[in-house]
């Protein structure tokens, strides 16, 4: 097993260990019926993923037609920075188009029926919606010159990241605060995964969360324990089948 796939499954185990011991929420579902439909949704995109991005990937980085912007920055710092600031607004510019469309809505909302947040909920997306996340990714590698190197840091940091904001773990409120203030944490995510619609378009943001505060949709819940999470018309747990399908169903 390679080192990235590691530090991936590793960061799963620690946040799943952690919300074992210190839950936020106590859930009245099992921890399969939490896990199971998430982890298969997440081997079905993991596969998907890496079927159709790395061809296209594979290109961009040997062509020679256009280097990128990022090829007149001399300094590899400062390339890594502007690399990874620039995937990470361009995954709150899609998170939120995703919320403000009614077509892009239906596959996010998969993510949305979840009930019981935990950390496999990091990986309960609709393929769709990660496959075509891809197309206008890609074109910002190509158009900025986004090196292999600088991709993986991103992609690797986020996958940490996502497992964690979307964790059950009750880490404690003025940690998760003063966090907050940078990075997305458990709490401030719980208010997006809120059944309240008001708050569910709030805190789009995927790893910094000052771009939530740029773009005017921060929002810090006074009372995360009291958020319901999950979408009002789906009150149950969903199997594997039903959220590949949801996206077909007219509510
Ligand atoms: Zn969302
Ligand atoms: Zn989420």
């Amino acid at each position: 097993m390679d080192w990235q796939s590691l530090t991936i499954i590793s960061s799963v185990l620690i946040f799943c260990f952690l919300e074992n011991i210190f839950p936020f929420f106590n859930f009245k579902s099992t921890f399969n019926q939490r896990t199971y439909p998430n982890l298969i949704l997440g081997i079905i995109n993991i596969t998907a993923n890496s079927l159709t991005i790395a061809a296209v990937l594979h290109w961009i980085w040997r062509q020679k037609i256009w280097y990128g912007f990022l090829h007149y920055v001399k300094l590899p710092w400062l390339s890594i920075c502007i690399s990874f600031v620039l995937l990470d607004l361009y995954l709150y510019v899609w998170h939120r188009m995703m919320h403000s469309f009614s077509f892009a809505w239906r596959f996010h909302k998969v993510h949305h029926t979840e009930i019981s947040m935990n950390t496999s909920t990091a990986y309960r997306f609709h393929t769709v919606e990660v496959i075509s996340s891809n197309i206008p990714k890609l074109l910002l590698v190509w158009l900025f010159g986004i090196q292999p190197v600088h991709l993986l840091i991103y992609e690797l940091t986020l996958a940490i990241e996502l497992v964690f904001h979307h964790s059950n773990w009750a880490i404690p409120k003025k940690i998760d605060k003063l966090l907050s203030y940078v990075i997305v944490t458990p709490n401030f995510h719980r208010l997006h995964h809120s059944q309240i619609f008001e708050d569910s378009q709030s805190n789009y943001a995927s790893f910094f969360s000052f771009w939530d505060k740029i773009f005017k949709s921060y929002s810090y819940p006074k009372y995360p324990e009291k958020i319901k999470l999950g979408l009002s018309q789906h009150t149950h747990d969903l199997n594997i089948l039903k959220l590949i399908l949801l996206p077909l169903k007219n509510n």
